[in-house]
């Protein structure tokens, strides 16, 4: 009895967790620069026009927001932004179009 008890809270646990990783978006990081030297992070799940081939994918994982995945890519390399695209929210400007508007 004690055994299936502990089945039984042991489920609701996995599915709670599976649920919440489902939920969490899951980031990747262009290896390759733009123009500009940066390297967009993109949303996994968001069909992005574009996103990288997958051997120019670095992954960052599974995180809350774009921001936490731009931390994330930050400790990795220096010049990073995001996709405009898909990661709309955490998009950097230009500092051209900035100073213009
Ligand atoms: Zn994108």
């Amino acid at each position: 009895m004690d055994y299936l008890r502990y089945l039984k809270a042991l489920f609701l646990i996995l599915q709670h967790h599976h649920k919440y990783l489902n939920r969490m978006p899951y980031y990747v990081l262009e290896y390759d620069t733009n123009k500009d030297g940066e390297r967009h992070v993109h949303l996994e799940k968001s069909d992005c026009y574009r996103m990288p081939k997958k051997d120019n994918q670095l992954a960052l994982g599974f995180h809350d927001d774009c921001f936490k995945a731009m931390d994330k890519a930050n400790e990795m390399y220096d010049n990073i932004n995001a996709c405009f695209n898909c990661c709309m929210e955490c998009y950097e400007r230009p500092k051209k179009i900035q100073e213009q508007s």
